[in-house]
């Protein structure tokens, strides 16, 4: 596993008790659930539109599509002249835009994953399942996967990944040449991408 301690999303664990209950309990619950988790992603995207209008990019492979999302959402906003009938209207383009985003974004220990697109899914063709509708978190390769991206509050997962790395480096023995050869490659991949988390939260302009 190139990421470090992905999980899945807590839904299935959060209803599982509810599973054998009557009467359309877990259906609600599902409902509820969905309901939180879309608010929370919602969330999360305002949050992350705030870091790229303070110069703080984020950074993986998915980073320029989503950069290059942020810019046309500031677009539209700082086109909003305020009084005038327009504004209603691109306000409501904007949550919408925003809204579906929020959609797609699935949440990975050491990444945000943006499944915009199954066929792009780098955990859908190592599984051999590439239509499926859902990421499998639990897969995920997000140094490799054109749907993910890194930001600053995936650093501490990604610097004890390198830190953990480096111990077990320290200790194999002369004979275990594969194993240190993978574990390199390893510690070379979380150092890449902590230089680069590190890389983009001064790559911009703050507006
Ligand atoms: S490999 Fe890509 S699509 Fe799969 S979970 Fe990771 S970021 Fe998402």
């Amino acid at each position: 596993m190139s990421s470090p301690r992905n999980s899945t999303s807590s839904t299935s664990a959060t209803t599982e008790g509810y599973a054998s209950r009557p009467g359309g309990a877990q259906a609600e619950l599902l409902a509820e659930v969905n309901k939180h988790e879309s608010e929370r992603n919602l969330g999360l995207v305002w949050a992350e539109l705030r870091n790229y209008q303070q110069g703080i990019m984020p950074a993986g492979p998915g980073a320029r599509e989503l950069t290059e999302f942020f810019a046309r959402i500031d677009g539209k906003l700082a086109a909003d002249d305020p009084g005038t009938p327009k504004v209603q209207a691109a306000d409501r383009d904007v949550l919408n835009l925003m809204t579906k985003r929020a959609a797609t974004l699935h949440l990975g220990t050491s990444n945000y994953c943006w499944f915009t697109d199954p066929s792009r899914a780098l955990c859908l063709k190592l599984a051999g399942t590439p239509a499926a509708d859902k990421p499998l978190i639990g897969m995920c390769d997000s140094a490799r996967c054109p749907q993910a991206t890194h930001h600053p509050r995936h650093r501490p997962v990604w610097a004890e990944h390198a830190e953990n790395t480096k111990t077990f480096l320290g200790q194999l023995g002369p004979t275990r040449k594969t194993e240190r050869k993978r574990l390199e490659t390893e510690y070379g991949r979380a150092v890449r991408v902590l230089e680069r988390i590190d890389e983009a939260a001064v790559a911009g302009e703050p507006r």
